[in-house]
Formats: C-alpha cells, structure tokens, sequence
C-alpha cells in the first residue's frame, strides 16, 4: 500500500514537470486508493493440496473446479523456521498467527512463547469465529488457530485452549479429548456449556435438523475420533460450511471469522493413495462452491483457499486420461514445492504474487482492517 502511495507521488511529480495541459490530465492522488475492507473472512485450507492434487481433483470431475471461479491467485512459500519441509503445525502456525517456526508447534513462535492467532484477534475485536475440520477438532491445523502449545500431540491440552479462544463455532472430530474419555474423567463439555454453547453431534442430531436460532455458540463432534474419508461416506463439510457461515452471519454486524479444513487430501498423500486424493479434493471443492455461494449473495466477505504444504510430491503421470488419472508420488511426506493461494471477495487482490506464508496473517489482518491503511491523506481503522 505504502509502495503505491510513493509510485502515485513520483508520478504525480513527473506529470507535474512534462509540457502538457496540466487540465487534462487526472490527478491520481485527488482519488485517494479505495479502502476495500472484508467484512468477514472464510479462510479454507485444504491440507497438503498442491497443484497437482488440485489438478487431478479438476481432471477427475469433468474438467471443472469450484476453484476456476476465483479471480485471484498467487504462491506460498510453505518452509518452516527449522525445516524447508514443513509439517501442519508450523504450516497452519505461519497462516494463523505470522510468525515462522518450528515442526510441531501449535501457536507458539520458535521461542515456545505463545503468539495471538488471527482467529484470537478476531475475537477479541467483536467478530464471530468459527473452525470446522474433516480432522479431529484438536488436530495440527485448527489447533494452530486456538491453541498455544509446544507440541501439536497435546491433544487434551489443545482441547482446553478452545475454552479460552473465544471461539463461537467449531465442528469436526475428537469428542474423545472433550469428554469422560479424558485422563482423569474430566470432562470440558459442562465448561463448554457454561460458555453458553450447544453441545451436539454423532449419534445426535443431523447438523440440518439442529434448531440453530436458539443458540449463538454451537461444538458440534462430527466422530469420537478420526472422522472417515469422503469415500467411505463422510459428507457433512460441504453443508457444515455453508451453515456455519449463516450462523456466524447471523444478527452480527462486527463480522465473522471461519476456517475450513479439508484434512484429508494430505492423508491421500501419505498414503500415497491417488483415490483417496482426489476424493477428498471433491469434496474440499464441493465445500468451495457452497461458500462461494454465500459470499456471492453476501458480497462483504473474502474467501481465500490455500494448503499448508504439498504432500507425496504428486504428479499425474503418462496413461492418465480425463477421468482416469495415472498419479505417481516422489514420497510419502509432504514436500517443499510452493502452493497456490485462491481469494475472492473485497480484499481479494493483496493475494497477488509470491509471498512466505506468514504474508497470509498479514494480508487477512489488513483485509479486514486490523492494520492502519494509508490511503493517501488519512489513516483509517476498522472500527
Ligand atoms: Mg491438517
Ligand atoms: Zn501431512
């Protein structure tokens, strides 16, 4: 932005000193740059989903993606403070809070000393927050959004960091690590409660069957453990993310926060399983179409997709065919290649580019005002 304002000032200065018509020529700073902020931001991470995966979901469904209706993309490098192979805590640590640092943090900077997400922030702020994953709840990725541990295999301790994040609505897996099942038979629920949430899932209530108006706080546990793969029936992240988008949405002016996990893309990886991959890419993208339903009737919200690393070095091979991709891997952990960043929505064109993956915490912050923004003559905030 700053970079911008100078460009405008040198140019106005050169136009300033060429012979012509001062008259006809439009002063570029006598309209200050647009102060474009997001409302709301769906952040959507599509765990170790690299191009190529990206790619053989597209080829695998006909040619098409939700994804291809996105007017912006750029590149991530994904490199962690002590590994240029990353793993999901450091990856999802750089998204959500900024800071690069070591595999197997959750929310901590290299230091171990805990650092404020931006889901955190939001809160704090007065906006709504929410996380659903195709993962259990307290897995590495929306750990790094809610908690602030040294290691992202303190499940039970990530579980109790939820209960301090200010978070409104989270759906996935892990009731286990919330419930009677815990060590030592403490069960959060009755805390979670307390905080005025509704407690549903498993063998309960169909998400669509919930009465959702009578609540503003809802944890909803998709399984006691690992949720199934796509393939094997599991369904509920395409209709989870267009619900919980309308609940935070609802009666709220100061905006929401969502993220959106496909967790399993990065399994189909590790297992070096082409099936599984595209999959659970499907399924990621039929969740991108129903989100970008709801920006698009809601016009005030920026949806950036994006992955945290690659996984399996995936390629699609000679023998593929439309429809029948020939995937062949260089590993089966994840790899350093660069990812893509899609957005959509106001704020959408700071996605531009190459940038580290911390660039994506800043770039949210100032989507949503949380920065100063220099527009020319004045500094404004987000209220
Ligand atoms: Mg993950
Ligand atoms: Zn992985």
């Amino acid at each position: 932005m700053r970079k911008k304002i100078v460009i405008l000032w040198l140019l106005t200065g050169m136009l300033a000193c060429a012979p012509t018509n001062p008259q006809k020529i439009a002063d570029p700073l006598q309209k200050a740059p647009q102060k474009v902020f997001a409302k709301n931001i769906i952040l959507m991470i599509g765990d170790g989903m690299g191009l190529g995966q990206i790619t053989a979901g597209m080829y695998s469904n006909n040619n098409r993606l939700n994804l291809e209706q996105f007017p912006v993309v750029g590149l991530q490098k994904t490199h962690s403070y002590n590994h240029l192979i990353t793993d999901s805590a450091a990856g999802a640590t750089a998204i959500a809070c900024g800071v690069k640092t070591y595999n197997a943090a959750i929310g901590v900077d290299k230091d171990t000393l805990p650092v404020q997400s931006i889901l955190e922030e939001a809160s704090e702020k007065g906006l709504r927050t929410g996380m659903i994953a195709t993962s259990t709840i307290v897995h590495a990725t929306p750990a790094a959004f809610v908690a602030h541990r040294p290691l992202r295999n303190m499940y039970e301790y990530i579980a109790d960091d939820f209960l301090d994040s200010g978070i409104d609505l989270f759906i996935g897996g892990g009731l286990k690590y919330f419930n009677q099942q815990r060590k030592g038979d403490k069960s959060l629920l009755p805390k979670f409660q307390q905080k005025g949430f509704m407690i549903s899932g498993i063998a309960n209530d169909d998400l669509l069957d919930l009465n959702l108006s009578s609540t503003r706080k809802l944890a909803y546990f998709t399984s006691n453990d690992t949720p199934i793969p796509a393939a094997s029936g599991r369904d509920y992240l395409p209709t989870a993310s267009y619900i919980a988008a309308k609940f935070l949405d609802r009666g709220n002016k100061n905006g929401f926060f969502l993220m959106i996990e496909g967790s399993q893309i990065d399994w189909g990886g590790h297992a070096n399983d082409t099936k599984y991959i595209i999959s659970e890419v499907k399924d990621f993208d039929e969740a991108i179409g129903k989100v970008l339903d709801f920006a698009k009737k809601d016009k005030e919200t920026l949806v950036i997709v994006t992955a945290d690393h690659e996984t399996g070095g995936f390629a699609i091979n000679p023998k593929s065919k439309m429809n029948e991709i020939n995937g062949a891997f260089t590993d089966s952990y994840h790899t350093a290649t660069m990812v893509p960043v899609f957005a959509y929505g106001p704020g959408a064109e700071l996605f531009n580019g190459i940038y580290e993956n911390t660039a994506i915490h800043t770039k949210m912050r100032m989507a949503l005002g949380f920065d100063e923004v220099e527009t020319g003559t004045t500094t404004e905030t987000r209220n």
